[in-house]
């Protein structure tokens, strides 16, 4: 029989009525003729309630006992799930990250996919079962439970795909698929029928949401074509995969917004070779992701760096640079957390002109003061007050026409 590999996010899974709708599709699925294997979230907002609830009793909580309490969140949906699936008369069983073979190295709460054994999953299929997993999870070698990552039920789903050669990836989620801009801040945003690998990864990077940037990442390294849909509905969604070089379109294709983004400015730093290296190879060592890196032209032989981090990472990343900007002599250090990032994203961006000027004379008709500036091939971002970030993101939204159908 053909294999269906299916994800359900967080409010698809949401309540017991959602459950129920949910088992009903899985249900259908394999009544027309596949084998189905389901990857499933934790119910509505309960991973934010159980991080909450370990933030309660110890403000920096043990990682290992941290992750083995996060992890129980989808271990609950896929429980509930496989009930309801047996309840309307579906053969289903729930493995759990152990039992599926999700094996992962030992950096808790962002470890990576090491290797799926699927061979359990294998079993449960031949003996008729739709299996259903919990993502966002896997084991280390010696068997302690570790979580991947906010947001990484949709890597565990490409994960298990790939694993098991399936055709595609069907991404259940509660918008009908990836919008030119998220639909809950640019309402006139629209649909995108398909896009590619690429476009993808810099919007998930970006604060496209809708997508796990790791899980695109694997997808585009498998060639797996991706089906972003709404588990509330029979629309057909967005197809992720190497897209059409040929097809004639728009260079713009989205814009993204991200408001977790946070700055440090370093200023009056001696210019010396070895600066740079000095401040951020201690943020590496504390496996502290940097972001947008802007160094100004120095002046009087004193130098200024300014970078982001996430939020979350702010207060260890100025307790890194700290004691290095002391060492190196700088005269001040710098943070801000009110801050977003707004990027337009499409091939051809970096070959044909005008894209930048416009963004920017977009954001100065708005009267937004841009902060720090970053491209790449196919992306330009920049950093904004995030007080000014969601009428900027609709202004660009107009400006690049993305209003306008395809
Ligand atoms: P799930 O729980 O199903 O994984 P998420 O909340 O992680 O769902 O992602 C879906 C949300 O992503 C949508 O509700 C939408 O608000 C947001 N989003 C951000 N950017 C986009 C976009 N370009 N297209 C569609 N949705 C987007
Ligand atoms: N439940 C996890 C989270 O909220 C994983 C996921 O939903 O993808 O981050
Ligand atoms: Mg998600």
């Amino acid at each position: 029989m053909p294999l269906v590999v299916q994800k359900y996010g967080g409010t698809s899974v949401g309540s017991p009525e959602r459950i129920r709708a949910v088992a009903d599709r899985i249900k259908r699925t394999r009544e027309s003729g596949n084998d189905v294997v389901a990857v499933v979230s934790a119910m509505g907002d309960m991973t934010d309630r159980l991080i909450e609830l370990a933030l309660s009793v110890a403000p920096d909580p043990d990682r290992r006992e941290y992750d083995l309490l996060l992890s129980t969140g989808e271990t609950q949906s896929s429980a509930l799930l496989t009930m309801a699936l047996k309840a309307c008369g579906c053969p289903a069983i729930s493995l759990s990250g152990a039992l599926m073979g999700v094996r992962t190295d030992r950096a808790h709460s962002r470890a990576r996919i090491m290797n799926i054994e699927p061979a359990r999953i294998r079993t449960e299929l031949a003996r008729g079962h739709c299996v259903i997993v919990p993502g966002f999870q896997g084991v280390t070698e010696e068997g302690d439970v570790t979580t991947l990552g906010r947001g990484a039920s949709d890597l565990t789903a490409i994960a298990v795909a790939v694993a098991l050669e399936a055709p595609k990836c069907e991404i259940y989620t509660d918008v009908d698929g990836v919008y030119t801009a998220d639909p809950r801040v640019v309402p006139r945003a629209r649909k995108l029928h398909r896009i590619s690998y690429e476009e993808m990864l810099e919007l998930a990077h970006m604060g496209a949401r809708v997508m796990n940037p790791r899980g695109v990442e694997l997808a585009e390294l498998y060639s797996l074509p991706v089906e972003v849909r709404s588990s509330f509905n029979d629309r057909s969604g967005t197809l992720i995969d190497r897209g059409d070089e040929m097809e004639e379109r728009k260079h713009v294709r989205g814009v993204a917004f991200d408001t977790n983004v946070a700055k440090i400015t370093l200023a009056g730093i001696p210019d010396r070779p070895g600066l740079a290296h000095a401040i951020f190879a201690p943020l590496a060592d504390a496996g502290i992701s940097v972001d947008v890196i802007v160094q100004a032209a120095s002046i009087g032989g004193l130098a200024e760096i300014s970078f982001t981090v996430s939020r979350a990472d702010l207060e260890r990343a100025r307790a890194v640079v700290e004691p290095v900007a002391s060492e190196t002599g700088a005269q001040v250090v710098h943070s801000t957390a009110n801050l977003a990032k707004v990027s337009i994203v499409g091939t051809g961006l970096q070959s044909a002109p005008g894209y930048a000027a416009k963004m920017f004379g977009t954001l100065a008709g708005q009267g937004v003061n841009i902060d720090m500036i970053t491209t790449s091939d196919i992306r330009i971002t920049c950093v904004i007050d995030e007080a000014a970030g969601e009428d900027a993101v609709r202004a660009l939204h107009s400006a690049f026409e993305l209003d306008q159908g395809e």
